[in-house]
């Protein structure tokens, strides 16, 4: 969501995106068994790691990581309204005392060099672009450390269909093959990738999704901007419903080599 981005989501004040998605458990397509898994991968697990949730949403996936690995978390997200539920959820949890919360831009993260055992990112480091976002991050991690990112992919070998929803939303969508490519040039090893199961998008993302827009379009008095965000929305759900088995979000895990 930086500012020249051109999805269509971002015609939207981000006050209304953020009224829209602060009501949701998760902002993107995800699930607690596929952080875990991810999390398998990792060659250390703590005790005392340095780890950033970067896009963090209001933090389901930041819950996981602190229940599951010792370490102090700092979670970053460009919308006051994600920290703000952030903020609540890890004080619900008990969490708090792990992790720090802070708005801000992940085109300007504010780590210095070699600081991080672990980078993580669920659905948001397309925001910046995924080369982007692991060439820049990188110098944030220890040698050693590792980055774990969700990125959507094409999963049918021929690649279709180019819909202009896929133009809009992912213009960097591309195989995994070509994926891991990148994770390699951008000075990674790849340790692991694996798809993310239908059920990331259907139940747990978009189900949340299609019961929040009748609460959203009371509340915003069904305003011409809100009808047509929740019109976006439902096309969202409806195109993954036609065409979701070609393509998806796929965890991509690499360690900077060691020195
Ligand atoms: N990781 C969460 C999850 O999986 O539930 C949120 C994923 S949501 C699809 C993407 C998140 O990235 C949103 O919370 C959004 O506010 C955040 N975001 C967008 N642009 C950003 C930027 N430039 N810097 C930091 N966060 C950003």
């Amino acid at each position: 969501m930086n500012k020249e981005n051109k999805e269509p989501i971002f015609e939207f004040d981000f006050n209304l995106i953020a009224d829209f998605f602060r009501a949701l458990d998760r902002q993107g397509p995800g699930g607690d068994e596929q952080t875990l898994r991810a999390l398998e991968f990792l060659p250390a697990t703590g005790p005392g790691l340095r780890i950033a949730d970067i896009g963090c949403g209001t933090g389901r996936q930041t819950e996981v990581l602190a229940r599951h690995l010792d370490g102090t978390i700092t979670a970053v997200d460009l919308l006051p309204a994600m920290i703000e539920g952030l903020r609540a959820r890890m004080k619900r949890m008990g969490l708090g005392d792990r992790v720090t919360a802070l708005v801000g831009s992940m085109d300007e993260l504010a780590f210095g060099d070699e600081e991080l055992d672990l980078i993580w990112a669920e659905g948001s480091i397309y925001n910046i672009g995924f080369e982007r976002g692991l060439t820049e991050w990188r110098r944030f991690l220890k040698p050693g450390g590792v980055i774990a990112v969700t990125e959507c992919s094409w999963l049918a070998p021929s690649r279709l269909p180019e819909t202009a929803y896929i133009r809009e939303n992912f213009p960097d969508i591309d195989t995994p093959a070509a994926k891991v490519r990148m994770l390699e040039k951008a000075g990674y090893v790849p340790l692991a990738h694996f798809v993310l199961p239908q059920h990331c998008w259907t139940q747990n993302y978009f189900a949340a999704v299609a019961a929040r827009i009748p609460d959203f379009l009371e509340e915003q008095g069904h305003s011409p901007a809100a009808v047509r965000m929740a019109t976006l929305m439902r096309e969202e759900i409806e195109h993954y419903r036609a065409h979701g088995t070609d393509y998806g979000y796929v965890f991509y895990i690499g360690q900077k080599p060691e020195k």
